[in-house]
C-alpha cells in the first residue's frame, strides 16, 4: 500500500511504497517519461524484489495542465509536491507572454528549493571533448533563489528605470554609469542566509560522502560585496560550523603569512591525511578553464545562481551533453526535492523517437539515492554504462560515436532494462 514520505528531525522517513508525484512535461517530456519510469521500476525490482516499489502519481503542469485545467501550474500540483515531498519532472516549456513566469522558476520559488544539484560523471564509452573524462567526478551546488535571477530589472526609458537611476545618482552618489540616459538596470541580491544554507548543504554532502574538497566559485574580485561576500561567508561557515571536518585555503593563507609557506603546506597535508574536506575558492573565469584542464582538482562546487548556470552546461558538455545530465532542486531543510531532466522540451525532435531519456533516467537514480535506496541507483548506473560501452545510443550521441548502433528513445530504455536484468 502506498504511503507518504515524511521529514522528521531533519531526516527523510521513506516507506516501502512511497508515492512519487511526476510531471510528464512538454515536448519530449511525453517521449521520455514512460520509458524512464520503466527503467527506474526495473532497477527497484532488481534491488529489492517485491519488498519496495515507487507508486507513481501524475500531477499536471505545462501545456497538458493548461489544456485540462486552464492553468499552467495548478495549485493541486504544488500541493502534491508539498504533501509527498519528493517528485520528478520532465522539461516544461516557458509560456510566452508578459506576466507569465517560468514554471520551473515558480516551482523552485514556491517550494524554496534552494539547491540545484548537478552531479557530473562520465560513463565509459560516451564521447567527450576532454582527454581524461574518466577523472571527472564533480557535483555542482548552484544557489537557486537569489542573484541576478531574482528578476529585479528595469528597462531603459521606463519610469522605474528613470527613478532608479536618479536614486543611484542623486541619493547614492553613483557617478560611474557610463550612459545614464539609455541604461537598463538589474539588481543582484545575495544574502548571508542564502549563501550559508547553500554552502552548508555542499559541505555536508562532501563530508557524508568522504569527498576531498569543496570549491567556492565566485567573481569576488569584481563584485566584492555579493560574490566576494559569498566566498567570505563560506569560509567563515566552514571554520565555525565544520571546524574539525574541514581545512580552508583561508587558514592556509593565514599560516603562510604568519609562519611561512612550508608550515602552511604541512598543515594542508596533515588535514588531507586526516580526511578533512579542503574548502577552497576559485574565480569563475579561472574555474571554467581549470575544470577543463584539471577536472580532478574539484569535487563539490558551491556557487551562485548565474555562475552555476554557465558551469552546469560546460561540465555537462564534458561528459556527453545535456541529454544525459541529471539534476535536482532540493531544500535540505524541509526535505522537498524535485528531480528533473535538465534539458529543455526539444520541440525540434518531440515525437520522433530521437530524444535521449538518459537525463530523466539518471535523475531517477538520484531520486533513489535521495530516498536512501542506493542499490537500485547503482543498477541504473551499471546498466547505463554497459549500454554505452556496447555503443548503443540515441541520435544525439550516435553521430559522435564510430561504429555505434542507433536506438530510439524506447529501444534505449529497453536496452538498459535488459542490462539491469
Ligand atoms: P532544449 O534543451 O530543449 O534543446 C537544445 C538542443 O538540445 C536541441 O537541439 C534539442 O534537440 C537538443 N536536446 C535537448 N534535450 C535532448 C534530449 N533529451 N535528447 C536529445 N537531444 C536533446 O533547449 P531550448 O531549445 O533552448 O529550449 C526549448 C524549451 O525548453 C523552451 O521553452 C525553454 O524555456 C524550455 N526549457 C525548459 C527547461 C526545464 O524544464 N528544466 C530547461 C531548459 C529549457
Amino acid at each position: 500500500m502506498s504511503q507518504n514520505i515524511q521529514f522528521i528531525n531533519g531526516k527523510l522517513q521513506v516507506p516501502d511504497q512511497p508515492t512519487i508525484p511526476f510531471i510528464e512535461g512538454d515536448g519530449i517530456g511525453k517521449d521520455i517519461t514512460e520509458p524512464s519510469q520503466r527503467v527506474i521500476n526495473a532497477a527497484v525490482k532488481k534491488a529489492y524484489g517485491t519488498e519496495k516499489k515507487l507508486v507513481w502519481k501524475e500531477v499536471l503542469a505545462g501545456k497538458k495542465a493548461f489544456v485540462q485545467t486552464g492553468n499552467y501550474l495548478p495549485d493541486e500540483t504544488i500541493q502534491a509536491f508539498q504533501k509527498y515531498l519528493v517528485g520528478i519532472k520532465g522539461p516544461l516549456e516557458t509560456p510566452v507572454g508578459d506576466g507569465i513566469r517560468s514554471l520551473n522558476v515558480a516551482l523552485r520559488q514556491t517550494l524554496d528549493l534552494f539547491v540545484c544539484l548537478r552531479p557530473i560523471r562520465w560513463f565509459k564509452g560516451v564521447p567527450s571533448p576532454i582527454r581524461y573524462p574518466e577523472l571527472v567526478d564533480m557535483h555542482i551546488f548552484r544557489e537557486n533563489t537569489e542573484d541576478i535571477y531574482a528578476g529585479i530589472e528595469f528597462m531603459t526609458g521606463t519610469e522605474k528605470a528613470i527613478r532608479f537611476r536618479d536614486f543611484l545618482i542623486d541619493e547614492m552618489g553613483v557617478d560611474v554609469i557610463r550612459f545614464p540616459e539609455s541604461s537598463s538596470f538589474g539588481v543582484k541580491p545575495v544574502s548571508k542566509e542564502g549563501s550559508e544554507r547553500l554552502i552548508r548543504a555542499a559541505i555536508k554532502y562532501a563530508i557524508e560522502r568522504s569527498m576531498p574538497s569543496v570549491t567556492l566559485v565566485h567573481k569576488g574580485n569584481i563584485m566584492k560585496y555579493t560574490e566576494g561576500a559569498f566566498k567570505n561567508w563560506g569560509y567563515t561557515l566552514a571554520e565555525t560550523e565544520f571546524t574539525h571536518q574541514t581545512f580552508t585555503w583561508k587558514k592556509f593563507r593565514e599560516i603562510e603569512l604568519e609562519k611561512g609557506v612550508e608550515e602552511a603546506k604541512t598543515a594542508l597535508t596533515k588535514a588531507k591525511t586526516m580526511g578533512k574536506v579542503i574548502v577552497k575558492d576559485v574565480i569563475t573565469d579561472a574555474f571554467l578553464q581549470e575544470s577543463l584542464l584539471h577536472p580532478f582538482d574539484h569535487t563539490v562546487i558551491a556557487t551562485m545562481n548565474l555562475n552555476g548556470d554557465y558551469i552546469s552546461d560546460q561540465l555537462a558538455a564534458m561528459v556527453g551533453g545535456i541529454g544525459i545530465s541529471p539534476g535536482a532542486n532540493i531544500n535540505y531543510n524541509s526535505g522537498y526535492a524535485i528531480f528533473e531532466a535538465t534539458h529543455g522540451t526539444a520541440p525540434n525532435i518531440a515525437g520522433t523517437g530521437k530524444a535521449n531519456p538518459g537525463s530523466l533516467i539518471l535523475s531517477g537514480a538520484m531520486l533513489l539515492e535521495y530516498l536512501g535506496w542506493p542499490e537500485a541507483a547503482e543498477h541504473i548506473y551499471d546498466a547505463m554504462e554497459h549500454t554505452f560501452s556496447k555503443r548503443k545510443v540515441t541520435s544525439d550521441l550516435f553521430s559522435m560515436m564510430e561504429g555505434a548502433t542507433l536506438l530510439s528513445t524506447t529501444e534505449f530504455a529497453d536496452e538498459i532494462i535488459r542490462n539491469i536484468h
